[in-house]
């Protein structure tokens, strides 16, 4: 049976429907509701004021590429500059490959790129040093918890390099609602109350950040990435099969197929939760090493850092007192395999 006619345009076949919506749309159409849906979030949540020198988290995976693709393509409309901002971790065998994509995509559409290196910001730490250091073994379940803090200030560091006024990340609606279901998971009502919200507005002196595609959902990203013939790393990180998230991930699954509107759902109650005045976290104040928010002496990143200069990696992340939560930061969104491995819902 052939394919119907688009929905939107009535002219060409549908090449997919709308994993959501079911809405049947060829993929000009596709491509195009998916950029202006971007530009919806960035408008009403006032994410990007004009002017605005952004600089893109970029990992080389799928998240990432959409986002400074479609952020290209709406920067005219939005009066911004882009500047990729890559951070390597130091893990042998998988940053290499990603970085390269990277570059190979700064090249392409000519955007200024800056690679900025665990190595180098934090005394000679590598991911690689600190999976060892953690478990003696090359893995460690903890590995995604420092890499998280780590590459947030890495990234803060590196856009604050170049100039830029606003960081954005590449994060789906599939890795908020995985946050969020392991917040839940953990009891942790402080990172919950913390986690709604398309960004936060850059409290402490941090830049403001946002996430543009946090509305989106994974299967759209790899649709869009497809249907635009996106270059993009697409391997797991080998400390990923490690990590808690790989269970919210699956349980995630299991809630879409029996209700399909559960991702956006837990998004959007993080975004409403309310909590009694008991419950709310104290107030943040400044690191007393590096300025930067914390709610206790040191940050998050310079606890982790002393923990590892210590030789006692594991006494920041909360073994016996109240420290980090294994897992506790949201990790890169992992790439989850090349396009053409994605099931393409089409006719
Ligand atoms: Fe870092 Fe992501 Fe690898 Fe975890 S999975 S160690 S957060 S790159
Ligand atoms: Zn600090």
């Amino acid at each position: 049976m052939p394919a119907p006619r688009c929905a939107s345009c009535h002219k060409a076949r549908a090449a997919l429907r709308r994993p959501r919506s079911g809405q049947a749309l060829c993929t000009t159409c596709f491509c195009a509701a998916f950029e202006a849906e971007v530009l919806h979030t960035v408008v009403a949540g006032r994410l990007l004021p004009p002017g605005a020198v952004v600089a893109v988290g970029a990992s080389g995976g799928k998240d990432s590429t959409v986002l400074a693709h479609v952020l290209r393509e709406l920067a005219p409309r939005l009066g911004i500059s882009l500047h990729l901002v890559a951070v390597d971790e130091g893990i042998g065998g998988y940053r290499d490959a990603a970085l390269a994509a990277v570059r190979r995509q700064a090249a392409r559409w000519e955007l200024p790129l800056t690679v900025v290196a665990y190595a180098e910001l934090f005394g000679g730490w590598t991911m690689d040093a600190v999976a060892r250091s953690t478990a003696g073994s090359g893995r460690s379940r903890s590995c995604c918890t420092f890499c998280g803090v780590l590459r947030r200030r890495a990234l803060e560091e590196g856009a604050r390099r170049v100039g830029a006024t606003h960081v954005v990340t590449g994060h789906n609606a599939d890795d908020m609602a995985e946050t969020v279901l392991m917040n839940f998971l953990r009891g942790d009502a402080g990172r919950l109350a913390r986690g709604g919200g398309l960004g936060s507005p850059g409290e402490g002196g941090a830049l403001p950040r946002c996430r543009p595609l946090q509305l989106a959902s994974q299967k759209e990203v790899v649709l869009y990435a497809h249907f635009r013939r996106l270059d993009y790393f697409s391997e797991e990180c080998v400390y990923a099969p490690e990590a808690f998230r790989g269970h919210a991930r699956d349980l995630l699954k299991l809630l879409e197929a029996a209700r399909p509107s559960a991702v956006l759902d837990l998004v959007h109650s993080a975004e409403r939760l309310a909590l009694a005045p008991a419950a709310r976290p104290p107030p943040p104040g400044a690191c007393s090493r590096c300025g930067a928010l914390a709610s206790r002496a040191l940050c998050q990143a310079c606890a982790l850092l002393e923990g590892l200069n210590r030789g006692r990696p594991r006494l920041a992340i909360g073994k016996g007192r109240r420290g980090l939560d294994e897992e506790g930061s949201p990790r890169e969104p992992q790439p989850s395999g090349p396009p053409t491995s994605e099931p393409i819902p089409g006719f």
